[in-house]
């Protein structure tokens, strides 16, 4: 019985913080810029404030000045969307992040399309979605882009590959899938609507699970040697009464059959926080008209071009 690859993101995300600080330092002596992110979180939903405090922990080891704003539950539209255009024109604010969901009273699309899109780190805003569909240089939304770094160590060239994507959200499943046609991949888009879905995974050589049910893809949906992105983040009940965070994919069976597997925790996760930061010095970079350092923008070096962060010569890539 084969044992797929173990694609390790908590590693490469802390691979791709050490590099992001190296920038922000670099900002910081040549240019005198210290990127900044105000994250406002609405309410007191416990997951969300452990993501915040996530966030701005790593935000702040990086070198990154983060804000958070906390609101009260109740607070009105008007009042957040305030908030958030003072933070649009706050030179020293160069990311803005909402935490969502937020309260049901609150229309969430509304409230995203106040941030300034040069501010949307999460890219949301319909202006950055639309540069994501027609390859503008508009800000790419986290998790998708994490995904996408994962599975490019995978396959440096994914031309020709078939891609599952299960899940058509607005802030995975959608942009992933456009992500996939991008590397070229011929891309199936999959959901609760979909009539065989074991049928659409078993034909795919990469498949991304962003559904939001523990283990529902089972090993046998799984092409031998196929690569699989699991996004998904459920908390189970175990039987000693403790609990545990598992995937959408039933990780003991797909290791078995897979080429190469992202575990949950410790694959997704950490790459969503690692691109926010990535996306808050781009922006940063952007905002101040500063070259951004090639690495920390994850582009690769051309020939005779060197990154004025790091020194480190062409042909190489974050
Ligand atoms: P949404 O609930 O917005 O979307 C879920 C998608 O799954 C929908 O498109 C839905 O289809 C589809 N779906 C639901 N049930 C089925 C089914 N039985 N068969 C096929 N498709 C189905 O979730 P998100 O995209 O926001 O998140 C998905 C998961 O990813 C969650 O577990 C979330 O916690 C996790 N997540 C993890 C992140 C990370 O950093 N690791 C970041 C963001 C999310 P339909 O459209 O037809 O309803």
């Amino acid at each position: 019985m084969s044992t797929a690859v173990l694609i390790d993101g908590k590693a490469y995300a802390e691979a791709i913080r050490a590099r992001l600080a190296i920038s922000v330092g670099e900002l910081h002596d040549y240019h005198h810029i210290v990127p900044g992110l105000a994250v406002v979180l609405v309410g007191q939903d416990p997951a969300s404030r452990i993501y915040v405090r996530n966030k701005h922990k790593q935000a702040e080891e990086a070198g990154i000045r983060s804000l958070v704003h906390t609101l009260p539950a109740e607070v009105s539209e008007d009042e957040l969307s305030t908030l958030i255009e003072g933070l649009n024109g706050d030179r020293e604010i160069h990311g803005i992040l909402v935490q969502l969901p937020l309260p049901p009273h609150i229309d969430t699309q509304w409230i995203i399309d106040c941030i300034d899109p040069a501010k949307d780190v999460d890219g949301f805003h319909p202006f950055n979605v639309g540069h994501l569909f027609t390859r503008g240089t508009g800000l790419i939304p986290c998790t998708p882009l994490g995904c996408l770094k994962l599975l490019r160590r995978q396959h440096p060239d994914m031309s020709g590959l078939r891609a599952t994507m299960i899940g058509r959200s607005n802030i995975v499943g959608k942009p992933m899938a456009q992500l996939l046609v991008q590397e070229n991949c011929t891309v199936t888009i999959a959901h609760s609507k979909t009539r065989d879905l074991a049928r659409e995974c078993r034909q795919a050589d990469i498949v991304v699970a962003a559904v939001g049910r523990a283990e529902m893809v089972r090993g046998d949906w799984i092409k031998p040697g196929a690569t699989v992105i699991d996004v998904g983040i459920n908390r189970i009940s175990l039987e000693d009464g403790k609990s545990r965070l598992v995937g959408d994919v039933c990780f003991d069976e797909a290791v078995a059959v897979a080429g190469a597997i992202t575990p949950v925790p410790g694959g997704v996760g950490p790459m969503t926080v690692a691109m926010l930061l990535h996306n808050t010095v781009l922006a940063c970079c952007r905002q101040t008209h500063v070259e951004p350092c090639l690495h920390a923008v994850g582009k690769r070096m051309s020939s005779g071009t060197r990154c004025f962060a790091c020194n480190a010569h062409e042909r190489s890539s974050c």
